[in-house]
């Protein structure tokens, strides 16, 4: 290991349909209201995945991460109790791109950070995750934070060719998902095809950084930098929507709800998100990042300076759904280059 096969386009659908028929398995469909959109869902049939598709707008840690995830029940009786309510089953996430696998890692690495979260890792270790090679847009820029050709996390990853998919068999668990599966050896003709789909796509890849990682957590540290921040805070709505389809943001909050009765509830944990107001609010009513341009400053501090330096990569996989959320279109590269450039020039306020 890792192996490389040949699955024919024919053979392409029983695959998955047998994956299907095995246990639950969440793939990208399209959205049944916005034909031409894909979602990750779980899926029916075979005939709901699409392999070859634009990025979704919410990543696929969602599977693992939901947005809104009741932790355990309790009833308020003398000892009170309490219900654990977790989900078990085994599954397999399919059609994740090198980015989002990326962000997999990157999740698995803030997540064990002491004191370490438990349920991330517990769902994690219930799923399968078959990876597929993609085709940027104009706002992906993987090439700049090495995310573009990234394996991490997953146990096969599929890569287009000429008579189907070349199939890296990465770990044991993507060997048992072949056993009875119609692949044959790669030639060297399938290797080429499937080097030449990368090259392409990295050749595709139009967007990026103009400094490295390193630097620009570096230059980031080099100055206030505030009147930037002003001019890209005075379009910003503070919606969130950046944090909320960010593949790395992994920030929560936890709240208790009631049954009607009083007698009882569920302990639910929901995603939060940095650009809101109310996310630094404390007790006494402080709130450490009032002003909207200290949050929009402290994202980017977050995704390139402070993680980087904690864990020695960007918690930014340069997918790109943050710009194309951003109904202000605050562009993250765009933002990132004008304080490049303006850290080149010497600029500190
Ligand atoms: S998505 Fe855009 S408008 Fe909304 S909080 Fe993020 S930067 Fe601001
Ligand atoms: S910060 Fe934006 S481009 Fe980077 S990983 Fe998050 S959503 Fe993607």
């Amino acid at each position: 290991m890792p192996t490389e096969l040949v699955m024919t386009h024919e053979a392409v659908p029983g695959f998955f349909g047998r994956l299907i028929d095995e246990g639950p398995v969440m793939g990208p469909r399209e959205r049944a209201r916005q034909p031409g959109f894909h979602h990750f869902d779980w899926l029916d049939s075979a005939d709901d995945l699409v392999l070859e598709y634009q990025t979704t707008t919410i990543p696929p840690k969602k599977a693992f991460f939901p947005p809104r995830d009741v932790l355990f029940e309790f009833d308020l009786t003398d000892p009170p109790e309490f219900r654990a309510v977790r989900d078990a089953t085994p599954f397999t996430l399919v059609g994740v791109h090198p980015c989002d696998l990326e962000g997999l890692r990157l999740l698995d690495d803030a997540y064990a950070q002491e004191p370490a979260e438990a349920c991330w890792p517990a769902n994690r270790a219930r799923a399968r995750i078959i990876g597929v090679d993609c085709t940027p847009d104009e706002y992906c820029f993987c090439t700049s934070v090495g995310s573009c050709h990234s394996r991490a996390a997953c146990d096969l990853f599929l890569t287009p060719i000429e008579r189907g998919r070349l199939v890296e068999v990465l770990t044991g668990a993507g060997e048992e998902m072949l056993r009875v599966s119609d692949v044959t050896e790669a030639s060297d003709e399938d290797h080429a095809q499937a080097q030449q789909w990368r090259d392409d796509k990295e050749a595709a890849v139009t967007a990026g950084l103009d400094a490295s990682p390193a630097e620009f957590a570096d230059l980031l540290a080099t100055g206030d930098f505030t009147d930037i921040w002003h001019e890209i805070s005075s379009r910003c709505y503070s919606c969130g929507s950046c944090n909320t389809t960010c593949p790395t943001c992994f920030c929560f909050d936890i709240n208790d709800e009631f049954d009607l009765g009083l007698t009882g509830g569920r302990r639910v944990r929901t995603w939060d998100s940095c650009q809101l107001a109310e996310f630094a609010l404390v007790a006494g009513g402080h709130n450490f990042r009032r002003l909207r341009w200290q949050r929009v400053k402290h994202r980017w501090h977050r995704k390139f300076d402070y993680l980087y330096r904690e864990f020695g990569t960007p918690y930014c996989t340069g997918c790109g759904r943050c710009s194309r959320a951003c109904t202000a279109d605050i562009n993250i590269v765009d933002v990132s280059n004008q304080i490049i450039e303006a850290a080149r020039q010497g600029v500190q306020g």
